[in-house]
């Protein structure tokens, strides 16, 4: 079924009886070409891309919940590619180009919104920081400008520039970053991977690796043996506790990210804004309510919700920035787990197991990479060779010291 205004308006004056399933749910097979583990955006988009670019058949994704119920469904849905580095910006980029034509690709809107992303800059050394990532963005095609305070009062006349604890002294906006709902982007690629032919398997976990003389033959779940020509992980926040299945052990620690939201306001951020002095960044969802995070919990763990001393050093951020966010009420909050490697850079890469294959380490910034990581990851496993954009997201760089270390924190996954 395609989705269209004319459809919505059929629907409308006729019950709303037409609409069907979105994707199928589907029975596992006994034997796949292809088993993706994890029905988070990656894995679907991967499954997506796998299926539509690279012509692959008899693909399965094994999700052990429901689709959209991990990070995917749980980020504070901002999009960007300013990055600094070689490694990262070209895949960013690659990304963020995918984004701006994901919505007809899919058939689905995802409301994706291109409605700016600006880092507040608080001194000079930060200014000549960003001027330098600015600079890094426009050599490899991205857009970024560096605004004075009287642009940056232009469009946000709320904020304090001057007598604030932190005054601002200009930003770096990239025009083309911004947000989309999150979970639509979890149900969009679902709905086109179904579309292609693609198994997605909910209620499904993986328990167990079947692997015989170093080669991959299948995985053991919750409803039984699933056999497999090639086996893709991809499960982020659990990326750890699935490949020790594997005898592997990953340079990935798993930390607690958590998000908020206000209530519904009229509009007043027209833009995502991130906070310079302190970890902070806020959009307005078109429902109104503000969206908001900032650093993750600093110790490991793998529950799905947060601690009080981050929901107050938060709220800190906020207040010194938009001290009217006092004002509103929090309407909810909630936690995911942060696949944070050694080095804040993702991996997406083959393993010592034949067949076997890793996607993962996205700290906190995986949802903007999921159409790049997708098609990154459906390259890797299709023609055995990692896309151009990826090349770098190798597990050896930790062994090799070639670190990809946007933040340069060196190895320390909470300060990322
Ligand atoms: C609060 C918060 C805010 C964030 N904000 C942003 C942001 O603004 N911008 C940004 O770019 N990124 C952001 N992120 C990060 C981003 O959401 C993640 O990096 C990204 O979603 C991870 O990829 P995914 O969508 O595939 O993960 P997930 O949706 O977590 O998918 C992994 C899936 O694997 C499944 N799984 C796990 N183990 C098994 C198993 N054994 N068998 C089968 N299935 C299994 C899980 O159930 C899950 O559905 C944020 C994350 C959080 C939590």
């Amino acid at each position: 079924m395609r989705y269209s205004g004319w459809k919505v308006i059929k629907e409308a004056l006729t019950g709303h009886r037409g609409w069907g399933p979105a994707w199928r749910d589907a029975t596992p097979q006994a034997q796949y070409d292809y088993v993706i583990i994890g029905g988070g955006g990656h894995g679907l988009a991967t499954a997506y891309y796998l299926a539509k670019q690279f012509k692959q058949s008899r693909i399965a994704v094994v999700e052990k919940g429901w689709i959209g119920g991990g990070n995917v469904g749980r980020n504070t849905t901002i999009i960007r590619s300013n990055y600094l580095l070689d490694g990262n910006e070209p895949f960013y980029e690659f990304s963020l180009k995918l984004w701006e034509g994901l919505e007809q690709e899919l058939n689905y809107n995802a409301m994706v919104s291109q409605r700016g992303i600006l880092n507040l800059i608080h001194s000079d050394a930060q200014r000549d920081a960003f001027t330098r990532r600015g600079n890094a963005m426009i050599l490899n095609g991205a857009d970024a400008e560096l605004l004075s305070t009287q642009q940056i009062l232009d469009r946000y006349p709320f904020l304090n520039v001057n007598d604030a604890r932190f005054p601002i002294k200009g930003g770096l906006a990239q025009h083309r970053g911004g947000t989309v709902r999150h979970d639509a982007v979890a149900w969009g690629y679902a709905r086109g991977a179904d579309q292609c032919g693609v198994d997605i398997i909910q209620n499904c976990e993986v328990t167990g690796f079947r692997i015989e003389n170093g080669t991959v033959k299948g995985v053991e779940t919750s409803r039984g043996f699933i056999g497999a020509k090639k086996v893709a992980a991809c499960v982020a926040g659990s990326s750890s506790r699935l490949m020790e299945k594997a005898g592997m052990r990953l340079p990935i620690e798993s930390h607690v990210l958590q998000a908020f939201v206000s209530e519904g306001l009229k509009p007043v951020l027209p833009g995502v804004i991130t906070f310079g002095a302190g970890h902070f960044y806020c959009s307005q969802s078109d429902k109104g309510g503000l969206v908001f995070g900032g650093d993750i919990d600093g110790y490991n763990s793998y529950a799905q919700r947060g601690n009080l001393p981050v929901v107050e050093d938060v709220a800190e951020g906020g207040m010194a920035i938009f001290p009217m966010l006092g004002r509103a009420r929090l309407l909810r909050m909630w936690g995911g787990i942060m696949d944070m490697s050694m080095d804040g850079s993702p991996i997406i890469d083959r393993t010592h197991v034949d067949g076997l294959y890793f996607n993962g380490g996205w700290c906190y910034g995986g949802f903007k990479a999921t159409p790049a990581s997708g098609y990154a990851y459906a390259h890797l496993l299709a023609t055995d060779r990692p896309h151009e954009t990826a090349t770098a997201y190798r597990f050896d760089r930790f062994a090799k010291g070639r670190m990809i270390d946007e933040k340069g924190m060196g190895n320390q996954p909470n300060l990322h």
